[in-house]
């Protein structure tokens, strides 16, 4: 991998960084406002459903932050790029849709199999 595709690669996933906390932001809003609203009988449950969507959305939007922040630190050493599994190169194509992986495809796909996923 060469420092050009380095750069492209690390320019992919700070914007994808950005697009989870304005996602974040967004819903945070949303939030906002409807807290601040007078809270009727139907609203109640409707801000229950809420809660539950933004524990879920929160773990899974830090989940997708830390990843990207992994991979963001290992860039500045060799690691980044190389499969955690195999220990060989992960594919330009791969990285490309996935900067953020830690695996090749094939590990991947193995890992998914025994998951059951
Ligand atoms: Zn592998």
């Amino acid at each position: 991998m060469n420092a050009q595709d380095l750069q492209h690669l690390k320019n992919l996933l700070l914007k994808q960084r950005d697009e989870i906390f304005d996602r974040l932001q967004r819903f945070e809003a949303d939030w906002d406002a409807l807290s601040e609203r007078d809270i009727e009988m139907e609203e109640e449950a409707q801000k229950a459903d809420l809660t539950a969507l933004y524990d879920r959305l929160d773990e899974m939007e830090q989940h997708e932050i830390e990843e990207i922040d992994r991979a963001l630190s290992k860039m500045g050493t060799v690691s980044y790029g190389t499969c955690e599994k195999c220990l060989k190169p992960i594919g330009l194509q791969r990285l490309e849709s996935l900067p953020a992986t830690r695996f090749c495809k094939r590990c991947a796909l193995k890992a998914e199999k025994r998951t059951g996923l």
